[in-house]
């Protein structure tokens, strides 16, 4: 457990040095993207204000819409160079 004062990732409240675990909304000071995600969830579903300090998690949607972009990209700068091989 952290010896100084710490910000839950999950709901971004601080807490105090010797704790391992955030006294508002139960996430570990360890905690994995899905646990952070899980327990931010249930701190929202119990009434609680995510502070600006939690941070901005990262949703599958957006990886996804990269992905996709990526992909355009690859195909605008790739397929020309290619048609003899995929023929
Ligand atoms: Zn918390």
């Amino acid at each position: 457990m952290p010896n100084y004062e710490w910000s839950c990732l999950a709901c971004g409240n601080a807490n105090c040095s010797g704790t391992s675990t955030c006294k508002d909304c139960g996430c570990s000071e360890s905690a994995s993207l899905q646990q952070i995600k899980t327990f931010r969830q249930n701190f929202v579903n119990t009434g609680g204000a995510i502070l600006s300090s939690a941070g901005k998690l990262h949703e599958d949607g957006e990886n996804e819409i990269l992905t996709v972009f990526a992909k355009l990209i690859l195909k605008i700068i790739v397929d020309p160079w290619l048609p003899s091989i995929k023929k």
